[in-house]
């Protein structure tokens, strides 16, 4: 018996659209993360992936965690893979399972016959390893309709595996399969979120961070780096540029009206992300904005930072309550690093009252009182 990791496709990856393209991709991704925890070998057949650790160096531990994380499996668990004889299929019940039925009450057996050449079918194998298990774990009943536990018997084409219970995988797409998206991250809450929900999409990711050092610190951009390290986790090697915003606000302070500084602003990153992203071949942009989270996340507002966008922007949480985002952070792991309290550069030269209900002609007459062509050309 060995122990392996079996990850099962979401069945979306796989309808009607180009399924080895993306097996293709979730395979390489999946591969990619065993690497750092030994040698595995991953097998596909039939919906299902399994990763068999090749030698006593793998780390099984650290290795299923990791897995987790992979975009495009919806199911994970960890599973005993055997040879395919009743005999030891039985002997692995009782050896195996066992661990996993402590302190349930009730359970069922799944069996699943892909192999049709197995003498025994699917109810036959499910009601003999019934039995096993309860000889095995006498605490426990049988309850076809809501067990506690499932206990999963799939006769495959080269092994078997047995399996109690499964927890979810991370969903979503495989990363790279939707394009390619420059993501505006501060060092705030959102924005990470934002990054990993567009990346669940199948979205590679991109970041783009605005610093005004010496207003912004050394740390400030460590924090956003460090940030963009525990996504990572979920959406594959990231690239994160950094801008210096420094002198379009200092410009901007001298020159426009204050209660238009944050609007102006803002502009100003949505045109430096235009031109990053064109640059680095992003056909979207992507923000952490959620309407009426702030005066820039009015409605108004985003129709003003909109407007000189030249390529989609994602919003993922535009409708989304901070709770629920808070949610998403901690889960994700980036909630601790995000309340850091280093300052950021929408911090520096905050407006008193600033524009709730800014009007375009308003805006862009303030942003004539600067050169923003000459402004955008030396930030970049
Ligand atoms: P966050 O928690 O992501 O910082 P926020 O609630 O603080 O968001 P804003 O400061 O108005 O909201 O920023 C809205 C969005 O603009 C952010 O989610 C992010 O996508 C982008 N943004 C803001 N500041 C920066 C920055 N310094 N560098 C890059 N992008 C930024
Ligand atoms: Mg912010």
């Amino acid at each position: 018996m060995t122990e392996v990791i079996l990850c099962k496709y979401g069945e979306v990856v796989l309808k009607g659209l180009n399924k080895s393209w993306f097996e293709g991709m979730m395979l390489r991704e999946l591969k990619r993360r065993l690497e750092k925890h030994g040698r595995f070998e991953v097998r596909a057949a039939q919906s299902t992936v399994s990763c068999t650790p090749l030698d006593a160096d793998a780390d099984f531990e650290s290795a299923y965690e990791d897995v987790k994380k992979v975009f495009g499996f919806v199911a994970i668990s960890r599973a005993a893979a055997v040879e395919k004889d009743m005999g030891a299929i039985a002997e692995c019940c009782r050896a195996y399972l066992p661990q996993f039925l402590e302190g349930k009450k009730t359970f069922k057996v799944e069996g699943k016959r892909a192999d049709k050449r197995f003498p025994l079918n699917s109810m036959q194998l499910s009601a003999e390893l019934g039995g096993e298990i309860l000889s095995a774990c006498p605490w426990l009943r049988v309850d076809v309709h809501e067990p506690d536990v499932t206990v999963r018997v799939e006769i495959r084409e080269e092994r078997a595996f047995i399996h109690a219970g499964q927890e979810k995988g991370a969903g979503g797409m495989p990363v790279g399969s939707n394009g390619k998206a420059m993501l505006l991250l501060s060092g705030g809450i959102d924005s990470p979120v934002a990054g990993y929900m567009m990346a669940r999409r199948g979205v590679k990711i991109e970041a783009l961070h605005f610093e005004s050092f010496p207003y912004t610190s050394e740390r400030a951009r460590e924090k956003v780096l460090e940030l963009a390290r525990i996504m990572t986790g979920y959406t594959g090697p990231m690239t994160v540029h950094v801008i210096s915003l420094t002198h379009i606000q200092e410009e901007l302070r001298d020159n426009c009206d204050e209660a238009y500084f944050t609007l102006l602003l803002r502009r100003f990153m949505v045109r430096l992300a235009n031109r990053a992203a064109a640059r680095f071949k992003c056909q979207a942009l992507c923000t952490g904005e959620s309407l009426g989270q702030v005066a820039s996340q009015t409605m108004a507002a985003l129709n003003v930072t909109d407007a000189i966008a030249d390529r989609v922007v994602f919003r993922p949480l535009i409708g989304m309550d901070k709770n629920d985002i808070v949610e998403i952070s901690r889960r994700i792991g980036t909630f601790e690093t995000s309340i850091l309290p280093y300052e950021d550069c929408c911090t520096v030269f905050t407006p008193r009252h600033p524009k709730t209900k800014p009007e375009i002609e308003k805006v862009e007459a303030q942003e004539a009182l600067v050169d923003v062509e000459a402004l955008c050309r030396e930030a970049m």
